[in-house]
């Protein structure tokens, strides 16, 4: 079974439960038989002129997989493995994020496969407005919203955002087309706090969770694999609020201390070195007697409290859920746990605050981004932060009781939640 078909059957096995909560049975099997297929798929060739002169073509993808509560709206990633079957997969997820999170937004997710630490920046730049050129009849603010997803940044989004104003600029609103992507610079209408909202939204949920269990964060050890925008964030949001970071990770392997890392200190150290391995930072030092290194397989099985995939997907899956031993995984990673695997965990008693919850920080802020473009004023930091704990509490709310309620996983109950609004929405 490929991902897509694998995600499916997550949400295929809650139509009895859609029913029970009052749902008509054809509607139930009607919006499912409509979600097993995405809207549309654009698959595209992206030439590219490297800086020695040769031509080289690249496969890219914008899917849009639903629209029923509003423009699509999901990230672009660029990444080796990038394939069509992925970013369906991943497009779906958007739809039932944004429903979630009570956006008026569908879902989409685009992708380049190509390894961008192989370009050089005026090559990625060159890609990255070819990628536009090749997709812009399909975007816009009133269509389809791209955004930062897997190694694309503000800088990446800005480019995107100044070919398409470029291409379609014709007696258009300038600030409204702005609104074509989400996650662009603060010069270039961007909005505070975007480049922290999934992190910070990470934490919000995760306080929510223990407050809930009756634990306290003073006492909680944290694993995070992966230390891009997601997991650096939300290493540093967790370590403000008093949690433990023992274990901390990047795609080349990762780092360990008991005593606790300090995040910012450990991403300055990361910069120098180009990799986290050797950055033992602990409180103001770094230091060699401080900490050893670990593997990424290493770090999904430590004997924390909570784990934090923050990478990619897939990461655990059968072969290790049953070596885990975290009480709480947090999906900051889009799809980071197999179908399989989440069945083990569930077995076993680990409680998995699933993606579409826990990673939503990121396009709800995103959402305040294109409001602030298409309403021409600036939102500060503070505003967004608390508007984003308004739209994740009200999100973690309705998921903690329904799961309470039908004695279902977090994951099962956020997956209700989304479909419950999706076919509310469906005619
Ligand atoms: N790429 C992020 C995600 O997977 C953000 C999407 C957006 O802001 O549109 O949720």
């Amino acid at each position: 079974m490929n991902i897509y078909e694998n995600t499916l059957a997550k949400i295929k096995k809650l139509a009895d439960l859609l029913i029970k909560i009052g749902h008509d049975k054809t509607k139930v099997e009607e919006l499912l038989k409509i979600l097993s297929f995405p809207q549309r798929i654009i698959k595209v060739f992206i030439p590219l002129k490297r800086d020695n002169g040769e031509l080289e073509i690249f496969e890219g993808y914008r899917v849009q997989h639903n629209n029923f509560l509003g423009p699509y709206k999901g990230g672009i990633r660029y990444f080796p493995e990038v394939n069509e079957d992925e970013i369906k997969t991943l497009a779906l997820l958007m739809t039932l994020k944004c429903s979630l999170a009570s956006l008026p937004l569908g879902g989409a997710k685009g992708g380049i496969k190509v390894d961008p630490k192989n370009l050089s920046e005026a090559e990625l730049e060159r890609l990255s407005r070819e990628y536009v050129r090749k997709i812009y009849d399909f975007i816009g603010p009133d269509k389809d919203i791209p955004a930062p997803d897997v190694n694309t940044n503000s800088k990446i989004m800005d480019w995107m955002v100044n070919e398409y104003i470029k291409i379609t600029q014709i007696n258009a609103d300038k600030n409204k087309l702005l609104a074509t992507f989400t996650g662009k610079s603060i010069e270039n209408g961007g909005i505070e706090g975007r480049e922290e909202a999934t992190g910070k939204g990470g934490e919000i949920v995760l306080n929510k969770l223990i407050e809930k269990m009756n634990l306290n964060k003073n006492e909680l050890t944290v694993a995070i694999q992966g230390f891009g925008n997601v997991g650096y964030n939300v290493a540093k949001f967790l370590y403000k609020n008093g949690y433990k970071i023992i274990a901390l990770s990047d795609s080349k392997g990762g780092i360990y201390s008991e005593k606790g890392f300090n995040p910012e200190l450990v991403m300055e150290c990361k910069k120098e070195r180009g990799m986290i391995s050797g950055c033992y930072c602990v409180g103001s030092v770094c230091d060699s007697r401080l900490g050893k290194d670990i593997t990424n397989e290493e770090i999904l099985e430590l004997d924390v409290d909570v784990l934090i995939p923050a990478a990619v997907e897939n990461v655990i899956n059968k072969d290790n859920a049953h070596k885990v031993k975290a009480k709480i995984i947090l999906e900051m990673a889009n799809n980071p746990i197999t179908e399989e695997a989440d069945e083990i965990l569930n077995q076993r008693g680990i409680i998995v605050v699933p993606d579409i919850l826990a990673n939503a920080g990121g396009v709800i802020v995103s959402y305040f981004e294109m409001l602030q473009n298409i309403e021409n004023r600036k939102w500060n930091k503070e505003e967004v932060f608390q508007k984003l704990e308004e739209y994740l509490s009200q999100a973690f709310d309705k998921v903690w009781e329904t799961s309470q309620k039908y004695q279902i996983s977090l994951r099962n109950s956020a997956l209700l939640m989304a479909l419950d609004r999706l076919l509310k929405n469906f005619k």
